[in-house]
């Protein structure tokens, strides 16, 4: 019997660590750059605090989330997104009282079950961040600024950000009001899924994908056109701080996004290199999240990057990422030598400096072709003679150079 990995999960080869290490790296730069501290929380919450900060009626809590009864009875969801879990930690370690504004960032894998497809996996990656403590537009914008950097950093170049306010406990509930008559005058013309949202979820109608929801809801009134105040200035200062960085983007006034908890600021930035699932990274505002969650009234803003769909575009842009070479192969003729080999590696490798050696008892030759394989920088052969001789030939791969060495030099120093 041959087991097979389950259905939409990948392994990382290690071809591929390469990459996956670069954009890692990345991250963490330039998260550091902009002062955010690492966050670690568990794969696995209860049930509750997803359902309850994402959503009963969203697409993930309703259908996606792997949800399972542990030995004890207890309902445990694996984290389908990291927002949830970074609040509940904030809250349960009083993080808050310790500094008057947490920054935070995390990578790590999250799980959905959603249909597998090009872009769209079971358990992928995301990397993202929080900021709470604070109602500042400007930290909003922060959150688009980071993960562009990070693009940026690695060379990315065609990609869009729509923005949106999805309004707040003043103005929201109004508009759906009236967004709700105006759907019901429509429903027939509406997907079977969108006619589901009108009473609970209208907003999303808006956004759907549906070519006939598009065409259906053309005419209905915006919340753009009915924010209270506090959203409009809110939104407009979003807009002057995106200026003042100079990152372009486009005011979409029917981006909702999957996630209940948003207020005031939604936010996505889409890749013209990925085909359907174009979606690279997505975020907002939840000033009632913490308070939600049983904390005390603290406003926050967040985004998530999925990092499979940033390795795609990398991938399509041609960008590769290769492994440092050991910095030393020895290449060894006979047991001696291989003794001598394998102690000299483990002296230097305790210095810091990567070495290579042969453990299949191949050939002088089978060895230098393994050594140019693994991009040896340098190689040096020892046999009989070198072991009596005490000296051997350093060889430098790139420049072809050949110089003697005394051989307890590798052992020491
Ligand atoms: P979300 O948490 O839904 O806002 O997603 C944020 C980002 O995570 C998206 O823009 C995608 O890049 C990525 N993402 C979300 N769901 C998946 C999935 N099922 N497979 C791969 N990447 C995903």
């Amino acid at each position: 019997m041959k087991f097979r990995s389950v259905k939409g999960t990948r392994d990382m080869l290690p071809a591929e660590a390469p990459a996956w290490h670069a954009v890692e790296r990345t991250v963490r730069r330039v998260m550091q750059d902009f002062h955010y501290r690492e966050i670690r929380t568990p794969i696995f919450e209860l049930t509750g605090l997803f359902s309850r900060s994402i959503g009963e009626l969203t697409d993930i809590v309703s259908k996606e989330m792997y949800t399972f009864k542990d030995r004890g009875d207890e309902s445990l969801t694996l984290r389908p997104e990291g927002t949830a879990a970074v609040l509940r930690s904030f809250i349960q370690e009083s993080l808050g009282e310790q500094l008057p504004l947490v920054k935070v960032y995390y990578i790590g894998p999250m799980f959905r079950q959603e249909r597998p497809q090009a872009g769209r996996l079971r358990q992928f990656h995301q990397f993202g961040a929080e900021a709470l403590g604070a109602p500042s537009p400007a930290l909003d914008v922060e959150m688009i600024a980071l993960p562009l950097r990070v693009y940026q950093e690695l060379g990315l170049k065609e990609f869009a950000v729509k923005v949106n306010s999805v309004g707040c406990q003043t103005c929201r509930p109004k508009y759906k009001e009236l967004l709700k008559t105006e759907l019901l005058k429509v429903r027939e013309q509406l997907s079977e899924d969108s006619q589901k949202r009108i009473e609970q979820n209208p907003m999303r109608v808006l956004d759907s994908k549906e070519e006939r929801d598009q065409r259906a809801t053309a005419h209905v009134p915006l919340l753009k056109d009915h924010l209270c105040d506090d959203c409009r200035r809110h939104a407009a200062a979003v807009a002057s701080h995106l200026d003042l960085l100079g990152i372009p983007f486009e005011e979409d006034p029917r981006l909702v996004r999957g996630l209940d908890y948003y207020t005031k600021t939604a936010f996505e930035i889409t890749s013209t290199a990925l085909g359907s699932q174009d979606a690279l990274a997505g975020g907002g505002r939840y000033d009632l999240l913490v308070e939600e969650l049983g904390g005390k009234p603290t406003p926050g803003v967040g985004f998530a990057a999925g990092m499979e769909r940033l390795l795609m575009v990398l991938e399509k842009n041609g960008t590769t990422f290769t492994d440092l070479g050991p910095v030393l192969y020895i290449v060894a003729m006979d047991e001696a030598s291989r003794r001598w080999a394998f102690k000299t590696a483990f002296a230097l490798r305790s210095r810091g400096i990567a070495v290579e050696v042969d453990h299949l008892e191949r050939s002088i030759k089978a060895q230098m072709r393994d050594a140019n394989r693994v991009q040896a920088q340098h190689v040096i052969v020892v046999g009989e003679r070198e072991l009596a001789s005490g000296t051997g030939r350093l060889k430098n791969m790139a420049s072809g150079e050949e110089t003697e060495v005394p051989l307890d030099r590798l052992l020491e120093g």
